[in-house]
């Protein structure tokens, strides 16, 4: 077995599949084997591969758990936008090859999620809670996988869940706030990379935990550093925090 997991990159040719391409060249733990885009056969080469690295689109994901699956394959997956039985089949493949599945994999905003738990706990429902995105026109899902991670994240700890308690919006005469309303909205325009912000909001003071990320290396460095923790782990679904070694949050 090589030193160097090998990887090889689904959605070569898009924003994220270049960052991925550019920094896998460059990192000495792995070798990179190729990337696929849409109409390249992966069947031809996914045996030299150790772990599936996927930023694609979301309707990708189930044919690649099926072929990681098949082949004994780990995979890392940093799409975004995925349906109800699209998740359900992440989970049920994590059972049989190892699976990181994150909304996003900066360090930055991992970080960002263990503040957010940690604040939306101290408060204790007293204050009111909105979530703010921003990102590029070219974005195809909303609300980012992130903002909705961290929906989840305000949502488990007020005692209910994501579709429970998120509002989407408001527009015309929707009325008063309801107390434990989480508001989500997404912004799109020119080249905003991702911008993600929690809003803690009382009579008297409100507390903002923002983050902005400038260049998608973060995200593709992420990616790769969980790529070469995962060839080393049993079956099962990791998320960036597992990889990073922080507090489950
Ligand atoms: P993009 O549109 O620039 O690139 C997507 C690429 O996937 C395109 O090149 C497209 O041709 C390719 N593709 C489509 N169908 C395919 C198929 N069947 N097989 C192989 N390739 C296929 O998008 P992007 O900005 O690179 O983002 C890709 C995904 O990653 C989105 O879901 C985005 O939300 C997500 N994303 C996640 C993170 C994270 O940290 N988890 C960060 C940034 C983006």
């Amino acid at each position: 077995m090589s030193s160097k997991t090998r990887v090889i990159i689904v959605g070569s040719k898009g924003r994220m599949g270049e960052a991925l391409l550019r920094l896998a060249k460059a990192d000495p733990a792995l070798e990179l084997v190729g990337g696929v885009d849409r109409d390249d056969d992966l069947n031809t080469f996914v045996d030299r591969c150790d772990v599936l690295i996927e930023f694609a689109h979301h309707s990708v994901t189930p044919t690649l758990l099926d072929l990681a699956v098949a082949r004994g394959k780990s995979l890392v997956i940093g799409t975004t936008g995925h349906t109800a039985d699209e998740r359900a089949k992440i989970q049920a493949a994590a059972l049989k090859v190892p699976i990181v599945f994150a909304p996003n994999y900066s360090v930055g905003v991992n970080v960002l999620f263990y503040l957010t738990q940690l604040a939306a706990e101290t408060l204790g429902g007293a204050f009111d809670e909105e979530v703010i995105e921003m990102h590029h026109h070219h974005k195809l899902d909303a609300p980012s996988g992130t903002a909705r991670r961290l929906g989840e994240i305000l949502a488990q700890a007020a005692g209910g869940t994501y579709e429970e308690l998120v509002r989407h919006g408001r527009a015309g005469d929707v009325g008063a706030r309801p107390r434990k309303e989480i508001g989500m909205h997404a912004l799109r325009g020119g080249d905003v990379v991702g911008d993600h912000t929690v809003v803690f909001a009382a009579p008297g003071e409100r507390i903002e935990l923002t983050h902005k990320a400038a260049s998608r290396d973060t995200f593709a460095t992420g990616a790769l550093r969980a790529a070469a923790w995962l060839r080393a782990q049993k079956p099962g679904l990791y998320s960036m925090q597992d990889v990073l070694g922080l507090g489950k949050k």
